[in-house]
Formats: structure tokens, C-alpha cells, sequence
């Protein structure tokens, strides 16, 4: 469970980053804070008859260096702050890969396994009903998060463009290819975050076919344990766990069939040939390359200093805390930070965006080719600014993402 407040935690890097940057008050004020937040209830009428009220949230974080572009999250447990800092690290996330956009998030606070198929598909309609005025392919393009996926951006974008009278597929990103989706979507967060290890590998001369792990075998996980082998021409995938059990075989799983396994069964759990360890024994391992692909906060102060990964790859959004970045960074763990690491969503999110406003779709091969070279990209571009400022590499990213948002500020004349 998260114990940390996830946007005091974003704060706190973007002070860390500001303070290396020796940027000025009025800009440490403006980027500590969103530019603008929606906050509204919901009426939806449910199945039985009855009418039941969401909370919504909408958060443009920074639109100085474009539209806002985050994702729109289902769940219980989500707060402002929750929202808050997620839109916070889409900025810095978008700024590292130097695409022409802000940084946003949004929610509802429910927990969408109690709804039927209809009552989803009218709350996601009440929400683009709720924040239609503020977004638009050059305002704020939403996109799937936790418990939301293709099927609920379509649902949105029907609702949007009734709303609008017109078409407009660019509001809204990762919507089913026939319906101005794009290729290569699916699988981008985890390939992003292979092509970050591979150019790890290369930097800190670390073998990429030994073994590796993966904490969270969801959708991240799964395209990861599949993309490592084929991308990296090697590697054995010796744990993984979701939230169900933690497996292990020494001699290393045939990464498809554990996809199968977990499709047919649910879990990874009981599958032929694994023996069940400890959630926390997964994190410990000594492998090449630990990717965390599943909840906040996995790695804190209580576990940093028993991580003996050579590479941790943060496919997970803020799977490590500032204390644990400390402990790692002195044990010379090489930590991918998530806003490099899980960046290969929003990017091809963006070429996305780029597709519909020409009406014209790229094959899935460019799409690959072009995240590649935007991927590695930032991994040089980060590796250059952690040598030049002697910092960790969270920070490097943290620098990187603030100083570039910071100039477009100040090049707009904000501060
Ligand atoms: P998902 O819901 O498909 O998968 C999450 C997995 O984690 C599930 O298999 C779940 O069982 C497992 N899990 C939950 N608690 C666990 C625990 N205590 N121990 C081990 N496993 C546990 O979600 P996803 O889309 O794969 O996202 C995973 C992470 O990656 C999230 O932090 C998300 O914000 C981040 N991320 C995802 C994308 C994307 O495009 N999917 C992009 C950027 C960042």
C-alpha cells in the first residue's frame, strides 16, 4: 500500500531537480504547482434504475511545451494528489522524450469491477460530458490508464465528437486501430523499456541475455518478458510474479507459455515446472535485470538494500521511493527511471496524435523504427546529463524533463 503522498514525492524531485538547475522562485512556483484542475461530480444512472454520483478529476499539469497528454484512470482509491502527481510526471515524462506536449491525468473514483459493461460504458460518456470544454487534439488529449483500455476511448470519442458535431479521432489516444488507433500501441510501454536496457547493457557492458524478472505480470509485464528475448536475442526469465503468487525456475520460463498460462488461467500461479517463492523473495534475486511492472512504492528503504539487479528497469509509475533511489544509486544498482523507462506509451501515443491529424497510418514497422530512435535517444540524452551533474538517474531524467519545460516558460514569457 502506498505510504508515501504521491505528489509531496513529485514536489520533492522537482526541488531536487530545480536546485541543480538553480532555476528562480517564480519558476519553481509555477512548475510546483498544476496550471489547472477540474474537480466535478458525475450523475450516472445504473443498471437497477438508480442514480449514483462519481467524482472526477481533470489535470492539465504544464501545457507550455503542448497539448496536456496523460491518461484517465478508473479506481477506488484514486485522490487529487493521486491524480496530481501522475499529471505531474507526464510532464517531465513527455519533456524527456522532447515531444511537443504537456503533462496531464484524470480519474473517476469507483471501483469499476462492480459495474456492469453498460454502467461503464455510460460513466465513461458522463465523463467526457464533464470535461469536453477542456480538452481537443490541441488542448488535452486523454488516454487509457488503470481500468480503462481501447474500448472506453472509443465510448469517449463517440461522446466527444456528438458533442462537437464533427470528427476529431486526435482527442483521444489508443482507440481501436479501426477507429483511428495506431499500430504498435499495445506493446510500446514494455518495448520502450527493453530498448532502455539494451542501451544500458551497452553503456555499462552488462550481458542482456542472462537473467532477468519481472514483478507485475499484467499488461506492461507479459510484452516485456516476450520483447527482452526477442529484442535483446537472449535472456532467461527466471521470476515473476502478479498479485495472485511469485514463481521461480532456475533454469528459466518459456516466456509465451506463461503468457498462455496467465491468459487461460488468470494468474501465473501453478504453472507447470515453477516453485512458488515469496512475493518479496522476487525483488531479491540476483539477475541482470529486474523490471518492477506493477504497483507504487515496491522498492523502499525496507527492501533498496537486498536488490542485487545489475538494472532495475521502472516499467511501473514511481515504483521506487526517494529513499530507495539513495540506497540503490551507493549499492550501484543502475536504475531506468519510469519517466524514461515507461515512456514508450505516451510516445507512441503521439504518433498517434500525429497519424490523425494527417488521416494518414503509418505500418506497424516505422512505428517501432521511430519509438527505437526516440527511445534511445533520451537514454543518451539522460546518460550525458547524470555524467555532466554527477547525479543519479532519476535525477539526470528530473533534469532533463524540468530544465526543458522551464525554458518553454520562460520562452512564453510565464516567468
Ligand atoms: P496491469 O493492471 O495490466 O498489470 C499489473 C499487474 O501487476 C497485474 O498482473 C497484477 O496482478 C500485478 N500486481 C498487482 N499487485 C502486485 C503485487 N503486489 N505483486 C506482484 N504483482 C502485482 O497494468 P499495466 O498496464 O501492466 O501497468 C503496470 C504498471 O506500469 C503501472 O504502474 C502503470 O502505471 C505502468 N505503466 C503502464 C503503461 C501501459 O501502457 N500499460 C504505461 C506507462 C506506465
Amino acid at each position: 500500500m502506498e505510504s508515501y503522498n504521491s505528489f509531496r514525492v513529485a514536489r520533492q524531485q522537482i526541488q531536487e531537480a530545480a536546485k541543480i538547475l538553480n532555476l528562480d522562485e517564480a519558476t519553481i512556483e509555477l512548475l510546483i504547482h498544476p496550471q489547472r484542475e477540474y474537480n466535478f461530480t458525475m450523475h450516472v444512472r445504473m443498471d437497477d434504475g438508480k442514480v449514483k454520483i462519481f467524482q472526477g478529476y481533470r489535470i492539465q499539469y504544464n501545457y507550455a511545451r503542448g497539448p496536456a497528454k496523460g491518461g484517465i484512470r478508473f479506481h477506488k482509491d484514486e485522490t487529487v494528489d493521486t491524480i496530481r502527481a501522475l499529471a505531474c510526471w507526464m510532464t517531465w515524462k513527455t519533456a524527456v522524450l522532447d515531444l511537443p506536449l504537456g503533462g496531464g491525468k484524470g480519474g473517476v473514483c469507483f471501483d469499476p469491477k462492480r459495474m456492469s459493461e453498460h454502467e461503464l460504458e455510460r460513466i465513461s460518456r458522463a465523463y467526457i460530458r464533464a470535461i469536453a470544454p477542456l480538452i481537443g487534439a490541441d488542448q488535452d488529449v486523454p488516454a487509457p490508464d488503470v481500468y480503462t483500455n481501447p474500448q472506453t476511448m472509443a465510448w469517449m470519442m463517440d461522446e466527444y465528437e456528438t458533442i462537437i458535431n464533427r470528427h476529431q479521432p486526435g482527442v483521444l489516444t489508443d482507440k481501436p486501430t479501426q477507429i483511428g488507433g495506431t499500430e504498435g500501441r499495445r506493446d510500446a510501454t514494455a518495448r520502450g523499456g527493453v530498448i532502455t536496457v539494451r542501451e544500458a547493457c551497452k553503456q555499462l557492458n552488462i550481458d542482456p541475455t542472462g537473467k532477468f524478472a519481472i514483478q507485475g505480470f499484467g499488461n506492461a509485464g507479459q510484452r516485456a518478458a516476450l520483447l527482452h528475448e526477442e529484442l535483446l536475442g537472449g535472456g532467461k526469465l527466471i521470476a515473476v510474479s502478479d498479485s495472485r503468487a511469485a514463481i521461480y525456475n532456475a533454469e528459466g520460463f518459456d516466456a509465451k507459455e506463461l503468457v498462455m498460462h496467465k491468459l487461460k488461467t488468470g494468474s501465473v500461479k501453478g504453472f507447470p515446472g515453477a516453485k512458488e517463492i515469496p512475493h518479496e523473495n522476487l525483488l531479491e534475486l540476483d539477475v541482470e535485470v529486474l523490471y518492477p511492472a506493477a504497483l507504487e512504492n515496491a522498492i523502499s528503504s525496507s527492501n533498496a538494500d537486498k536488490i542485487k539487479a545489475k538494472i532495475l528497469c521502472e516499467l511501473a509509475n514511481g515504483p521506487t521511493t526517494p529513499e530507495a533511489d539513495i540506497i540503490l544509486s551507493k549499492n550501484g544498482v543502475h536504475v531506468i527511471p519510469d519517466i524514461l523507462a515507461s515512456a514508450g506509451g505516451v510516445t507512441v501515443s503521439y504518433f498517434e496524435m500525429v497519424q490523425d491529424k494527417y488521416s494518414f497510418f503509418w505500418e506497424e514497422d516505422v512505428v517501432h523504427k521511430t519509438l527505437d530512435q526516440k527511445l534511445t535517444q533520451a537514454y543518451k540524452t539522460v546518460h550525458e546529463a547524470q555524467k555532466e551533474k554527477n547525479v543519479h538517474p532519476r535525477l539526470a531524467a528530473m533534469v532533463v524533463g524540468v530544465a526543458r519545460v522551464a525554458e518553454a516558460c520562460k520562452l512564453r514569457g510565464w516567468v
